[in-house]
């Protein structure tokens, strides 16, 4: 079989290495003649892989002390409401910043538990979109949390900017740029993140929330969310997924190998500009965001047409290019080129760009 590049958006492309891992340890993990998702999760060799994993996340997010590491299940959209139910307290509104899908989508999920004042940041001019400044932002004086989403996978919107407002909690869907680059945690009151991008296989989430903002959780709130149960059981008051947290463990190995979160933003920067700088010198290919607000992640592109957006889709399928059609309610094209992805495959899919270029332009 030839090589396959894969540009999924999630669930992404995961290190080949990792994987390899996985492979020689399937059929015997740490020497029990088992499989490590066949053993308990209360074992001592479970127990301490969920350790390793949780302080190894710890180091190379720099988490500091007063914040717990949560895994969870539900993915980044059961956040959307263990937030509120988790933090509002006696509180009943809430701030949520409109930047694209996903932060439009946690907005709706809120609203069933509190009164959500949503303010929309997107700017679209000469054909451009960009968002609007954090200082620009009018949060509410009342509000319990602030909520935002730094990366919009959809959309290819970044917000590279970190927040600075004073004591509002800061809450933020970091599902698709986690462990992308360095983040200054103590910013942020909670910090949420499906694992299928940058993390590991799809199943597990991680939350990491200050301490402070735990115990007022609303009765209705089910128990496998309830932060203060979950810290109370080392996450796992349920039986956590555990095959998905050893492979979580693998990965925050495999990027401590690399040189941590300071290596991943130069990797993933250059990967980026090197796709970006191909896109804006062809007359071919667009993308609609303004450059500050581009992605690292998730690139998005147009053909000059939708119908060469599909032949382009279809022709890159053929070429061992995987995931890489656009949102169906973005269109276009989307290369997401998380952590896993290495310079190589960027190379591939701009060698595919020209050549598809070359026939239909
Ligand atoms: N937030 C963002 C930014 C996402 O990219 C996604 C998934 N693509 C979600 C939330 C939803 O994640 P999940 O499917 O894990 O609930």
């Amino acid at each position: 079989m030839s090589k396959s590049y894969n540009f999924s958006a999630g669930p992404a492309k995961l290190p080949t290495d990792v994987l390899k891992q996985v492979q020689n340890e399937l059929l015997n993990w740490h020497n029990t003649d088992a499989s490590v998702m066949e053993l308990s999760h209360r074992g001592k060799d479970f127990d301490a892989c969920a350790i390793e994993a949780t302080n190894d996340l710890r180091e190379i997010l720099n988490v500091p002390q007063n914040y717990k590491i949560l895994f969870c299940q539900g993915g980044a959209r059961a956040q959307f409401a263990a937030v509120p139910l988790n933090i509002l307290g006696n509180n009943t509104t809430a701030d949520y910043i409109n930047s694209g899908y996903w932060s439009q989508c946690a907005a709706k999920e809120a609203s069933k538990y509190c009164q959500i004042k949503e303010q929309n940041i997107v700017i679209k001019e000469n054909g451009l979109t960009s968002v609007k400044p954090m200082s620009e932002w009018e949060l509410s004086d009342d509000s319990a949390y602030v909520h935002y989403c730094p990366n919009e996978t959809i959309d290819g919107i970044e917000i590279f900017e970190e927040p600075n407002f004073g004591d509002k909690t800061v809450v933020a869907d970091f599902s698709s740029c986690i462990l992308s680059q360095p983040i200054e945690v103590s910013k942020y009151g909670i910090i949420y993140a499906g694992a299928q991008k940058n993390i590991g296989p799809s199943g597990i989430t991680i939350v990491i929330v200050r301490e402070d903002l735990i115990g007022y959780a609303q009765n209705i709130l089910p128990s496998v969310l309830n932060y203060k149960i979950l810290q109370d059981h080392d996450s796992m008051f349920n039986t956590p997924p555990t095959f998905a947290w050893y492979m979580s463990g693998l990965v925050f190995k495999w990027i401590k190998s690399l040189g941590g979160l300071n290596a991943m933003q130069e990797r993933n920067e250059a990967k980026a500009q090197l796709l970006y700088q191909f896109i804006d010198q062809s007359d071919f290919y667009r993308n609609t965001i303004a450059t500050a607000n581009r992605s690292i992640m998730n690139v998005t592109f147009l053909s000059p047409n939708e119908e060469l957006d599909k032949k382009f889709v279809s022709e890159a399928t053929k070429a061992n290019i995987i995931g890489i059609k656009g949102h169906r309610i973005a269109g276009g094209m989307r290369a997401s080129i998380y952590n896993a992805m290495d310079i190589e495959g960027i190379n591939y899919l701009i060698h595919f760009m020209k050549h598809f270029e070359k026939q239909n332009g």
